[in-house]
């Protein structure tokens, strides 16, 4: 093929992803706000418009109020022209979730099956993917991959769990889990997973902090709009600073560290019933018992927030299963107390709150293939 063969086919796959990135971006759009916009010839857009449509990428959907003349055809993109598959892994169950292209949950449920490191368990949890594909009658081609969020940090090249002492799951591999499926397989650590859901969320944050709230304390670094590694994948992991060096003893072996006053798992312990019970009575406010358990969290939360706000100077993201149960109040007291010892206030404002709650890990890893599908048009 000739030089200019070769740059006429590159040139038309950048306009046919230009015209298909514009419209995602916009959610609803018509062709003369594409030609406008993206400065391009109409012939030009209504020739990718039409190759995109015939494709099943994007669809026309009613009509934009007449400004005199015709009227013009609402354009958008098809969210579930392709769907991810997205897994949470935890000691006692796992979640699982389609999401479209736009990330919305499409479904959510939670499965309860202890976790093992043995072969029959990975058989059993990859027939119960298979059966919740079937069971929602997604054709196989439509699924553009399973990711795999897991309590643990995985290695650089996300094949390997190298460090599981909350699941005892340090060796596990992706391939435990792929052999069993027919789709491509991806494995995260589930903070990172969750705080790739909040950058999703919030695409004009450059930097952030994620406390994940889970049933295990987790937590992620934003910066530069990626999520921070860090030199052997640990960056982030707030849940083992020490807050009490002669606290109680820590899964990791340590003292005191945050995991054991702000996890989920520590709160109730502390209040000896449920979450969901601990809430609905903390907020009939009758109990001052557990007021007091409620605000003894937050001090230890806001202690952790003020110091590391003092390394990250960041808005802070609090995701992941105890998040929707924040009130604003419980922001308003947050801050007050992160800004009672800080030299620097830290805005009301900077503090956001997730809203996906325990599916927050299986959600976020599932928008690993919609990004990556995305940016491949
Ligand atoms: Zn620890």
């Amino acid at each position: 093929m000739s030089e200019k063969g070769l740059t006429n086919i590159s040139v038309k796959k950048i306009n046919r992803s230009k015209v298909y990135q514009y419209i995602y971006r916009k959610k609803i759009t018509s062709k003369l706000q594409i030609v406008q916009d993206l400065q391009m010839g109409l012939s030009t857009v209504s020739q990718n418009l039409n190759l995109l449509e015939q494709d099943g990428l994007i669809e026309k959907n009613g009509y934009f109020e007449s400004t005199g003349g015709r009227k013009a055809n609402a354009i958008q993109i098809v969210s579930d022209f392709r769907i991810s598959i997205g897994i949470g892994i935890l000691k006692n169950m796992f979640h699982i979730t389609a999401v479209d292209l736009y990330g919305n949950a499409l479904y959510t449920n939670t499965i309860p099956f202890p976790y093992s490191n043995t072969p029959d368990y990975y058989k059993q949890v990859t027939d119960k993917i298979k059966e919740f594909i079937a069971t929602n009658q997604y054709d196989e081609e439509k699924i553009l991959g399973v990711s795999i969020a897991t309590q643990g940090i995985t290695s650089p090249d996300h094949s390997t769990v190298l460090y599981g002492n909350i699941m005892n799951n340090t060796g596990m591999i992706l391939e435990d889990f792929s052999r069993y499926l027919p789709y491509p397989c991806y494995l995260e650590h589930d903070s990172k997973s969750a705080a790739f859901l909040e950058l999703w969320k919030h695409p004009e944050l450059d930097s952030a902090v994620v406390f994940l709230l889970n049933r295990n304390l987790g937590g992620a670094i934003i910066t530069n709009h990626q999520i921070h590694q860090g030199s052997s994948m640990h960056s982030g992991t707030i849940e083992h600073i020490c807050i009490n060096p002669d606290g109680p003893l820590c899964y990791c072996g340590n003292r005191g560290c945050l995991e054991t006053y702000c996890s989920a798992n520590a709160l109730e312990q502390a209040a000896g019933m449920n979450i969901k019970d601990f809430f609905s009575l903390l907020r009939e406010k009758k109990s001052p018992q557990l007021t007091q358990i409620w605000k003894d969290y937050l001090h230890h939360l806001a202690f952790a927030m003020k110091n590391i706000n003092l390394i990250i100077d960041a808005p802070i993201i609090i995701s992941g299963y105890l998040a929707p149960y924040f009130l604003e109040d419980d922001i308003a007291y947050l801050t007050k107390h992160i800004n009672v010892s800080s030299p620097f206030a830290l805005n009301k404002e900077h503090i956001f709150v997730g809203t996906n709650g325990q599916y927050t890990p299986a959600i976020g890893a599932a928008l690993f293939y919609v990004n990556q599908f995305i940016h491949a048009i």
